[in-house]
């Protein structure tokens, strides 16, 4: 907007009556002090109304030039004391008086003009440079476009100031007075970068950007700004909510690292503290129960307790460090073509003394593609499939394991007839240490086989989920590349050490 120059009617009456002073002061010494002839007067006359034009302007000029001309014309020019001019060459006089005034006063007018822009951009800087310095100080830890909006409205005096958010889609406001109810517009600033200017409610909303992308939207109530350092602002604003995501971001980071770091402490700690003591009594049971040390029927008893806790402890101690070692990105991938059938039959075969008089049957077409897995992993998470499907259903029922070929993946399912999940129920139990309020005090568990599964099936790019009813048991299937579907053939494709997870859960 460009610097104005708004004078009241009072000034440039007052004004008037100052040029007609001077015009008669004038007259008064060049026609009675000091009498002169009529060109020296008309000099003096067109001095005085340069000095007018350059000093106040065109209204109090004019009335100047035509002041001189009344005077010039009656005081100095013949015939003497008339307003009539005998000699035509004299209207060249009182023209040259006029246009001396016009056009004097047009370009001190615009000086001035430029002068007052000058200024007025000169403190828009300053604002926009303390501002600049504002969102320097804003604290990242509080809500950063709330404080950015407060420092909008005291550093420029905005009435009211609405920072729309674009990803939150929340409306953040500042100042004494509130933003007349623009949400629309801001939301349209912010998505399509739209300006709108409102002259009557002396409002303005402008986008906000980083780069070429809108991120937010401002929203200004009388603040008189130039578009330019409007736009300004409006980067400004991008600037400080961009630092600030950088920063949470850095900090959330640095946060991710020590807690990795802490999990790996954690893990190593589980791995030697747990496990070497585990194995101390395990090994100190089963001998006991192989022996003939056991007198009474009682101690037997006991130490089957001990025996069957131990085992039950290392399972979970087992499952816990599996999972921190995938979460904490210790697993690598080692993955080569592998057979469908191999890995199910590995996996079956460690659940022989569990599954012993167990119905299971296992379905795997002959010319099922090959799959590209690491085969321990991929054998880890069936394996927490079949062990559920052995829990949780009765010991006479029967299960069954299968697998066929879908587009370029591989389904390999566990089905089971058992007591089954509620729909409410079956996203929850993939998640960590969730266990269903059926199987909580009846079946052993802590609730991270699946998400373990879960997890393998995932780095893989595949999916797991169940299908399931009520009392008619459930089906866990996942999905896995087909061996066709890797990136490049050839050698099997080895990705750093491979991690102790392979260990069985319930060796
Ligand atoms: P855990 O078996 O140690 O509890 P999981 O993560 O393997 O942990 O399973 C989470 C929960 O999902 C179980 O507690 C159980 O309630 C439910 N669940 C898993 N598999 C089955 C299944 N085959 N039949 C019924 N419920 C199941």
């Amino acid at each position: 907007m460009p610097a104005r120059e708004t004078l009241s009617v009072t000034v440039v009456a007052l004004r008037v009556a100052l040029v007609a002073a001077i015009i008669a002061a004038i007259t008064w010494i060049c026609y009675w002090l000091t009498p002169v002839n009529a060109t020296t007067a008309g000099f003096a006359y067109l001095v005085a109304i340069l000095f007018i034009a350059a000093h106040w302007g065109l209204v109090e000029s004019i009335a100047g030039s035509v002041g001189a001309v009344l005077a010039f014309n009656f005081f100095f020019l013949p015939p003497i004391g008339r307003f009539t001019i005998a000699d035509p060459q004299n209207w060249v006089a009182l023209v040259a008086f006029l246009a001396t005034a016009v056009t004097a006063s047009h370009f001190s007018r615009q000086a001035k003009l430029r002068a007052l822009d000058a200024t007025h951009r000169q403190k828009e800087m300053e604002t926009l440079y303390a501002f600049s310095r504002s969102i320097l100080l804003i604290q990242p830890s509080q809500n950063v476009a709330k404080q950015v909006a407060m420092q909008i409205a005291q550093t420029f005096g905005a009435s009211s100031v609405a920072l729309y958010e674009r990803d939150s889609g929340q409306v953040h406001h500042s100042g004494p007075e509130d933003f007349p109810g623009a949400k629309e517009q801001l939301h349209q600033a912010a998505v399509e970068g739209t300006f709108f200017r409102d002259h009557a409610a002396r409002t303005v909303i402008t986008s906000v950007r980083l780069g070429a992308q809108p991120i937010a939207s401002l929203g200004l109530r009388d603040v008189d700004l130039s578009d330019s350092a409007l736009q300004g602002l409006a980067n400004l604003v991008a600037i400080g909510l961009e630092r600030s995501r950088a920063q949470t971001s850095a900090s959330r980071a640095e946060a991710a690292r020590q807690s990795d770091e802490l999990k790996s402490t954690l893990l190593d700690a589980l791995t030697h503290e747990f496990k070497t003591p585990l194995t101390s009594i395990k090994a100190a049971s089963t001998a006991l129960l192989s022996s003939d040390g056991l007198e009474t029927a009682q101690q037997r008893e006991l130490i089957s307790v001990v025996d069957e806790e131990a085992d039950r402890l290392s399972e979970l101690v087992t499952e816990a460090i599996q999972m921190a070692r995938i979460e904490a990105g210790r697993v690598h991938l080692r993955r080569e073509d592998n057979s469908v059938a191999e890995i199910a039959g590995a996996a079956l075969e460690r659940f022989k003394t569990q599954a012993e008089g167990r119905t299971i049957t296992v379905r795997i077409p002959a010319g099922l593609p090959p799959i590209w897995v690491d085969r321990e992993l991929i054998e880890l998470a069936l394996r927490q499939l079949i062990d559920n499907a052995l829990k949780y259903s009765p010991l006479d029922s029967p299960l069954r394991v299968e697998a066929e070929a879908e587009g370029g993946r591989v389904i390999i399912s566990v089905a089971d007839s058992g007591r089954g999940i509620a729909e409410a129920e079956q996203t929850r139990i993939f998640e960590k240490f969730y266990r269903a309020d059926s199987s909580r005090h009846q079946v052993p568990g802590a609730g991270l086989g699946l998400v373990i599964a879960r997890e393998i099936v995932q780095m893989h790019g595949g999916e797991i989920w169940v299908e399931s009813k009520p009392g008619e048991g459930s089906i866990f299937r996942f999905s896995v590349p087909a061996a066709a579907q890797r990136p490049e053939a050839g050698a099997p494709i080895m990705e750093d050490t491979h991690a102790d997870v392979h260990q069985a859960p319930h060796a």
